[in-house]
C-alpha cells in the first residue's frame, strides 16, 4: 500500500505557512514504513529538532482505480479516519529553500499514524465534518472539511490521473490551520466529532 498526501488544502494553513495556494491539488508520498497504527507509539527521530503536528482526515481507498473521474470517485472510499502528518519542519524548510524534494522532511519511518477507521455512511455530509487535534489535553488544532480548497472527490480524480490508486492506499487530504511542535512525553488525540478515533504518545 501507499500514502498520499495532500498539501496546501485549507487557505489558512496556507497562510500560516506563506506559502501560494496552487491551481491544482499538490501531492506527495510516504511509504508504507510511515504508518502507525493501532495507537502505538510515535519515536521522536534524531536528525529533526522540529517535528510538527498536521491533523488531516484519511480516506482508505476500498478497490483498484486509475484515471476515476469525479463524479464516480465517491465508490473509491467508504471509511474515513484521522491521521496525523509529521512533518520534520526544519528539514522541509532547508528542502523548500533549495527547491529539492521533500520526501525525508516527510516520508520518514512512523511520519503517518493513523486511528480507527469508521464508515463514510455515519455522516450525512462529508463536507461538514469538524475534527479537531488535542496534546495532553488542550486542543491545538481544529479544522472543517467545509474549508476544503478541493475536496475528496477532487482529489480522488486528480491524483488517480497520475497514479493508480488500490485497495488499501490511504490520502491524508491536508490540515487546517495550527500546526506546531510535539515534544517528547506529549499525548496526541484526534477526533472527529467528539468521537476519539487516534491516541499517540511521543517517545
Ligand atoms: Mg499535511
Amino acid at each position: 500500500m501507499k500514502i498520499i498526501c495532500i498539501g496546501r488544502n485549507y487557505s489558512e494553513h496556507i497562510k500560516e505557512m506563506k506559502a501560494e495556494a496552487t491551481g491544482s491539488p499538490v501531492f506527495f508520498m510516504k511509504p508504507e514504513t510511515a504508518l502507525i497504527t493501532e495507537g502505538k507509539p510515535f519515536f521522536y527521530p534524531d536528525f529533526s529538532k522540529d517535528v510538527h503536528h498536521e491533523v488531516e482526515i484519511v480516506l482508505k481507498i476500498n478497490r483498484n482505480g486509475k484515471n476515476i473521474e469525479k463524479q464516480f470517485a465517491h465508490k473509491y472510499f467508504e471509511e474515513i479516519t484521522v491521521g496525523i502528518d509529521f512533518t520534520a519542519r526544519d528539514l522541509q524548510a532547508e528542502c523548500k529553500k533549495k527547491g529539492l524534494p521533500w520526501e525525508m522532511a516527510k516520508a520518514f519511518d512512523g511520519s503517518a499514524p493513523v486511528g480507527r477507521f469508521i464508515s463514510k455512511g455515519d455522516f450525512v455530509n462529508l463536507y461538514t465534518i469538524p475534527f479537531h487535534l488535542d496534546i495532553n489535553g488542550t486542543t491545538v488544532q481544529e479544522g472543517n472539511t467545509r474549508d476544503l480548497l478541493y475536496q475528496f472527490d477532487t482529489v480522488i480524480e486528480y491524483v488517480s490521473k497520475f497514479i493508480t490508486l488500490k485497495q488499501g492506499d490511504l490520502i491524508f487530504t491536508g490540515t487546517p490551520v495550527g500546526v506546531g511542535p510535539v515534544s517528547v512525553g506529549d499525548k496526541l488525540e484526534a477526533f472527529i466529532g467528539i468521537e476519539k478515533l487516534l491516541e499517540c504518545e511521543v517517545k
